[in-house]
C-alpha cells in the first residue's frame, strides 16, 4: 500500500515572505519530492477539502471561526507573530480539511498511512485563540473527526515539533480519550509543557510532556522515545496515532534550540511507524507543523516519508551530527516513571 500525500497549491497563498512561516517552506518540500522519482512511486496524491464549521467547532468555541473571518476582511494579526490575510482563514480551513482527508484515507482502510503537507500549522491554536502562526488546530480537528465519524475511542497525538503544542494540550487537557504527548525545547516559547503538566480531572494522565534541555539531539530523543513515549502509548492503546510533525527540532533550525539530525528524524519516524503497527494496525497520520530551515525541513520530512513507505529508517548520510556530549535526559525519564500515571508501576 502507498502513502496518501495531501497537498494543494492554495496553501502557498497564505504568505508573508519576510515571515519564517512563509510559502517557501512548502515550495522547497514540493521541489524536493518532485525530484525524488523513487519516493514518488509510493505516494498517492490526495486533494484536501475545506473543514466545515461543525468540524472546526468540535474543538474550537463557536465564536472562533467568525472572529477570524472578521479579522481576515482587511487583514490583521492574531498576535505579534500570527498574520491573517484576506484569504488566510479559507486556506486554514483547507489545512484543517487536509488533516481530515489524511485521517479519512487511513481510517477508511484505503491507505496504511498518510501525510498532510498543510499550512498554516495548528498546534498552538487553542479552543478560542489563534496564536504562534496557527489559526485552527489541525491535529485536534483530525482527532475529533476520527472519534466522531469512525467511532474511535482512543486517539494519540504525538508532537515532535520543537515548540510545545500548548493549543492541543489545552483542548484535550481534561479528555481521557485523547493522549497528547510532546517533546519540546525547554526553556522555549510558549513556555508551557512542564513535565508536571499531566492532564486534569478525567484526563489526568493523558497528557505527557517531555521538556528537553537545549541541544538535546538524536541520543536524547531516542532515549525518551524508547523509554517514556513508547511505553505510554502501549499502555494507552490508541486506535490511531497522529504525529504533529514539526521539523524545527532540527539542529539547523533558526527558531529551535534542539539538535536532531536528519537521520535522527528518520529514526523517530521508524519508531512511530513500528508503534502504530504494534498498537493500531499501522494507522499513522502525519500533519506538518513547524520547520524553518528550508533544506533541513524538506530533507527531514522526506526522511519521514521514505521511512513510512518502506517500513525501514531512511538511510541518511548525516553531516550534522555533532560529537559534543548531549544534555542528560535520564532525570526526566526517572521523574516521569515515578509520577506519571501512564508510566508508573
Ligand atoms: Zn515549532
Amino acid at each position: 500500500m502507498s502513502l496518501a500525500l495531501i497537498s494543494h497549491d492554495h496553501y502557498l497563498d497564505h504568505d508573508q515572505p519576510e515571515h519564517p512561516e512563509n510559502a517557501n517552506r512548502l515550495r522547497t518540500i514540493h521541489a524536493m519530492l518532485a525530484a525524488d522519482y523513487e519516493l514518488q512511486q509510493h505516494l498517492t496524491p490526495h486533494a484536501p477539502r475545506h473543514a466545515t464549521a461543525a468540524e472546526i467547532e468540535a474543538v474550537h468555541v463557536p465564536s472562533h471561526l467568525p472572529t477570524l473571518q472578521r479579522m481576515a476582511q482587511f487583514g490583521d494579526w492574531a498576535d505579534a507573530e500570527t498574520y491573517i490575510l484576506p484569504d488566510s482563514v479559507e486556506i486554514a480551513r483547507l489545512a484543517a480539511g487536509g488533516a481530515i482527508v489524511a485521517t479519512d484515507a487511513v481510517l477508511s482502510g484505503r491507505q496504511r498511512n498518510s501525510f498532510a503537507l498543510i499550512r498554516p500549522p495548528g498546534h498552538h491554536a487553542t479552543a478560542d485563540q489563534a496564536m504562534g502562526f496557527c489559526l485552527f488546530n489541525n491535529a485536534a480537528i483530525a482527532a475529533a473527526f476520527a472519534q466522531r465519524e469512525y467511532g474511535l475511542k482512543r486517539v494519540a497525538i504525538l508532537d515532535w515539533d520543537v515548540h510545545h503544542g500548548n493549543g492541543t494540550q489545552d483542548i484535550f487537557y481534561e479528555n481521557p480519550d485523547v493522549l497528547y504527548i510532546s517533546t519540546h525545547g525547554w526553556p522555549l516559547w510558549p513556555n508551557s509543557g512542564h513535565w508536571k503538566e499531566m492532564g486534569a480531572k478525567a484526563g489526568l494522565g493523558t497528557t505527557l510532556n517531555l521538556p528537553l534541555r537545549p541541544l538535546t539531539g538524536d541520543m536524547g530523543f531516542h532515549l525518551v522515545f524508547e523509554q517514556a513515549i513508547a511505553p505510554a502509548i502501549r499502555r494507552f492503546k490508541p486506535e490511531l496515532l497522529i504525529i504533529s510533525a514539526g521539523y524545527d527540532a532540527h539542529i539547523y533550525d533558526p527558531l529551535g534550540n534542539l539538535a536532531l539530525s536528519t537521520g535522527g528524524y528518520a529514526q523517530l519516524s521508524s519508531i512511530v511507524y513500528n508503534l502504530a503497527a504494534e498498537c493500531c494496525d499501522g494507522r499513522l497520520v502525519g500533519l506538518l507543523e513547524g520547520g524553518y530551515n528550508l533544506e533541513a525541513l524538506a530533507q527531514s520530512l522526506s526522511a519521514t516519508l521514505q521511512t513510512w513507505v518502506s517500513g525501514q529508517p531512511a538511510p541518511i548520510f548525516n553531516q550534522e551530527v555533532s560529537h559534543t556530549p548531549e544534555p542528560d535526559v535520564t532525570w526526566l525519564i526517572e521523574h516521569l516513571r515515578r509520577e506519571h500515571p501512564l508510566l508508573k508501576g
